[in-house]
């Protein structure tokens, strides 16, 4: 057994091992069940790479993505590993099963689906086997952000190899679903292994969506190094990186619905580049190595913290200062509300707790940072970062429980068919040709709104969609959601953050400042 030290300098050229890899490794070593979880960046494959050097026989790796699978590849036998995958898409199957079964193979990658064959398993009995490396974790737990059904497969098959250690990895993972992947693969809970996630050099800011091409063509103005844009559809990227390129930056988007080629290109272009913006989809970002990406923007609400976290990391890998920006809108929530609704029933109560926590996210007055690392389990953190929005300018929090329940009677008194704008005229006494024939002149909630309270309408009614206590129906009409009863009858009250005024810029005036 040589020395995992030795290895790391001789084989990667590195002077020691960063983080908490000396912690994974040691135990791999020792021979026991482990799950990492390390931030993008920290070096995960360097705790199975090493010990499969170190350790007589073969890693098993197993990785969801083939093309990712042949990243590594590439990158493992670059510094002289042993190394195959064995997928679908391979013409040297054969080639691969020989050098396996002889011994001559540090690391196998394969995709999860294999485990479930009685092929497969045959063909892992004849070989010496040195680990199970699961990579990606999280995609075991349907409280995952990115449940796969076929890692489910694994766990019969690493029960029959009892003797082989298993390294589970993942870059996210909530409590919760750490919990449930050390369930799933048998991994004690002293097992786990959780390095700092911390990026004290990107600044965060989160604000509520006005004119998404202004907010982040002001971002693009403060920052004139290279940054990524994440768009939610590919249409929305299409669009938004022609209105971009009209500032004369270089814009190019990237999605999965482009050719192939063409994206290749377009990444590459990217990482070669000083000021390029690319518009994206979540699509991109995996794998790629830009280490002086100066902004991330997200035009929409991510997929959940673990997401954001992830996407906003690719900033400030060089830890130069970099920023990350998130421009949200209340119609975020109900389409994730609407697609929750279209998942299976046993996936439904994690989708919505990752939903709620984004929502909390958003909506704080606290310091976004300590929210973020409070979700990854790091308790002790500062209150304040110094670093996120609402720590450089605090806002204020209000009380719009009253306005609240107003503008709930106004949405119930006028039938739950109209739409914010006309709600919003109804309540400050706009009188109108559509209000005067409705009748809705004479509600007692006809101008019940006013003064100071005017400017809480926009905040309140985005505030209860992302609560749920409101839903826009079909043809744009406001209606009750679950949550409307308790907020109208002044059960649940509702604190709301207000954001310091801002310039044009986006940026906050000094009125607002601390
Ligand atoms: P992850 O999979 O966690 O995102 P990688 O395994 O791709 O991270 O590693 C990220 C980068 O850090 C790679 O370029 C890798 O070579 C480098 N790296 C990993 N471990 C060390 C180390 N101990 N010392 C120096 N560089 C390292
Ligand atoms: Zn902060």
């Amino acid at each position: 057994m040589a020395d995992p030290v030795e290895i790391l300098r001789s084989t990667f050229g590195f002077a020691g091992f960063r983080g908490v890899q000396d912690q994974v490794v040691g135990r791999v070593m020792r021979g026991a069940n482990t799950l990492a979880v390390m931030p993008t960046g920290a070096g995960k494959s360097l705790c199975y790479q090493v010990p499969s050097l170190a350790l007589e026989g073969t890693c098993v790796v197993v990785s969801p993505l083939i093309a990712l699978m042949h990243d590594q590849l590439r990158a493992a036998e670059a510094v002289g590993i042993r190394a195959a995958t064995l997928t679908s898409v391979d013409e040297n199957r054969e080639e691969t099963i020989q050098r396996f079964r002889a011994g001559q193979l540090d690391l196998l990658y394969v995709a999860p689906e294999r485990a479930s064959s009685e092929h497969f398993r045959n063909l892992l009995s004849q070989a010496r086997l040195s680990l199970f490396a699961i990579d990606e974790a999280h995609c075991v737990s349907e409280w995952g952000h990115d449940f796969r059904p076929d890692y489910r497969l694994l766990r019969p098959l690493l029960d029959r190899f009892e003797d082989v250690p298993r390294l589970a990895l993942t870059a996210t993972a909530d409590a919760h679903t750490r919990a449930d992947i050390c369930e799933q693969l048998g991994i004690p809970h002293e097992g786990m292994i959780v390095a700092g996630f911390d990026r004290p050099n990107i600044r965060y800011t989160i604000q509520p969506r006005e004119n998404t091409t202004r907010q982040v063509m002001d971002v693009m103005a403060d920052n004139p190094g290279p940054g990524i844009v994440y768009v939610q559809t590919r249409a929305g990227v299409e669009k938004l990186a022609e209105k971009l390129a009209e500032t004369g930056r270089p814009v190019l988007a990237y999605h999965a619905g482009l050719d192939p080629q063409v994206r290749r290109r377009n990444q590459a272009a990217f990482v070669a580049s000083e000021d390029m913006v690319i518009v994206a989809t979540v699509a991109f970002g995996m794998g790629i190595d830009k280490p002086d990406v100066r902004f991330v923007a997200h035009a929409g609400l991510p997929k959940s913290i673990e997401g954001y976290y992830q996407e906003t990391g690719r900033a400030g890998r060089d830890g130069d200062p970099a920023v990350a920006h998130l421009f949200w809108g209340a119609d975020d929530f109900a389409r994730a509300r609407q697609r929750i609704g279209e998942v299976e029933t046993g996936r439904q109560p994690g989708e919505r707790a990752r939903l709620t926590a984004l929502g909390a996210l958003v909506e704080t007055a606290e310091c976004r940072r300590r929210i973020l690392l409070r979700h990854f389990g790091e308790e002790d953190t500062p209150e304040q970062c110094g670093n996120c929005d609402n720590c450089l300018s605090p806002p204020a929090a209000v009380d719009a429980g009253v306005v609240a329940q107003k503008f709930l009677s106004a949405v119930f008194r006028t039938g739950m068919m109209f739409g914010t704008g006309y709600i919003e005229s109804v309540l400050l006494g706009q009188s109108s040709e559509r209000s005067l024939m409705n009748g809705h002149e004479k509600l007692s909630v006809f101008g019940i709104v006013s003064g100071d309270e005017a400017a809480l309408l926009k905040p309140v009614s985005r505030a209860l969609l992302l609560r749920d206590a409101l839903r826009t129906n079909a043809h744009g009409g406001l209606e009750f959601g679950p949550a409307a009863k308790a907020i109208l009858k002044g059960e649940t009250g509702l604190k709301l953050v207000l954001p310091p005024k801002r310039d044009r810029r986006g940026k906050r005036g000094a009125a607002g400042g601390a």
